[in-house]
């Protein structure tokens, strides 16, 4: 077994600790990955605070993951020591269920293996990347671009993809009117990805605060949520909306946006289920939606896209031991716009 640290926590909501555990002696076709950089997605918090139920502790979270190879197993030759390698949300999938074959491993439907709080093939609980080494099979890690500052694109394994998928599934580009809305780690991702795309972005936000911030992501239209006047302006006007806000809301409130034929994609997980009114659909056809994560193929898409576009997510970079103040922050909306832990700081 092949020791290492991390930052977990040892029952539900409970502050995160230092805790030292094992991974895996490298099979063949693994790669054992020392840890560089890792984000804080709102998906951490959730099952930290067992907000989904089914979370098992102790739990390591962490799945924005950029590293370098530090050594290959036998038949492994993917990657050389010392290259850049990005893991996201899941580390393994059947590999021959429809879904694996068509390179959507996220619905896998033959035992996906998520990159924590999940069984291993080998019956050990994974556990994620707030911490120092992590073993992984190397046809699931990814390719990353050099040109970016790594820990600008930590975010862009779960952040990123996340609301790229969607955008390319509903064909985005030159002018396709988005709305985004909840302005935090996801909500930033898409405004930067959907205005490269060419599409025209309005924010919707219930944080007035951040609208300066807004047209600097590549955003044409800000508006603050509680103006029920300045939401009401903009009925029937939106094709795609990118719904990433993590906490409880109303989307009838929202749905009347779309143009006929518009859809709504969920990404954003509350704790509680939303309460959809078929009139919010029905009078324009409109669709309500929702999407997971990526698979590989469209996640390496997106890595290639932000190397060439010159994008990466906005961070503030934190020593591990700030994680629990960074989570306090997160919820209370004061993050611009994704926390990433500097993982040497465990050293
Ligand atoms: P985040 O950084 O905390 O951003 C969430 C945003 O939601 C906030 O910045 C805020 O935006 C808005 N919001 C929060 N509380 C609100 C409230 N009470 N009323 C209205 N708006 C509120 O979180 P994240 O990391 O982007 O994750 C967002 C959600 O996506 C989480 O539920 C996470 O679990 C989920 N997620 C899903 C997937 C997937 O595959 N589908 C992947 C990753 C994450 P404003 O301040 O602008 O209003
Ligand atoms: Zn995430």
């Amino acid at each position: 077994m092949i020791e290492t640290k991390g930052y977990a926590a040892m029952s539900a909501g409970q502050p995160l600790e230092p805790f030292s555990f094992s991974r895996r002696d490298l099979s063949p076709n693994d790669i054992l990955v020392e840890i560089l950089y890792c984000g804080i997605c709102h998906s951490d918090i959730h099952q930290v605070k067992n907000e989904w139920g089914g979370a098992t502790f102790p739990l390591v979270p962490g799945h924005e993951i950029v590293g370098r190879v530090v050594r290959g197993g036998s038949s492994a030759k993917r990657f050389s020591v010392g290259d850049a390698v990005g893991i996201g949300c899941f580390v393994d999938s059947c590999g021959t269920c429809d879904s694996c074959r068509e390179g959507l491993q996220q619905y896998c439907t033959g035992g996906l293996v998520w990159t924590y709080n999940s069984r291993d093939r080998d019956g050990n609980m994974t556990q994620g990347g707030y911490s120092r080494m992590i073993v992984i099979r190397e046809d699931y890690a990814l390719k990353i671009p050099e040109n970016l500052p790594l820990e600008t694109v930590a975010p862009l394994l779960c952040a990123g993809i996340t609301t790229y998928s969607p955008l390319r599934k509903f064909n985005v580009g030159a002018g396709t009117r988005v709305g985004v809305m909840g302005l935090g780690g996801l909500g930033h991702m898409a405004v930067k990805l959907a205005s490269r795309m060419g599409a025209d972005v309005t924010v919707l936000s219930h944080s007035p605060k951040k609208a300066a911030d807004s047209r600097n992501l590549g955003a044409t239209g800000f508006v603050d949520t509680h103006d029920a006047a300045a939401v009401a302006r903009l009925s029937e006007t939106l094709d795609v909306i990118i719904d990433t806000i993590s906490a409880p809301h109303d989307p009838n409130l929202y749905l009347g946006l779309l143009k006929r034929d518009g859809a709504m994609v969920l990404v954003g997980v509350p704790e509680s289920p939303l309460a959809v009114h078929a009139f919010s659909l029905i009078g324009r056809r409109r669709t309500l939606t929702a999407s997971l994560i990526g698979g590989l193929p469209e996640t390496q898409e997106l890595l290639d896209f932000c190397g060439r576009e010159n994008i990466g997510a906005d961070v503030e970079v934190i020593a591990v031991s700030e994680v629990n103040k960074a989570y306090e922050r997160t919820l209370s909306g004061d993050v611009r716009y994704r926390f990433v832990i500097d993982m040497k700081s465990l050293d």
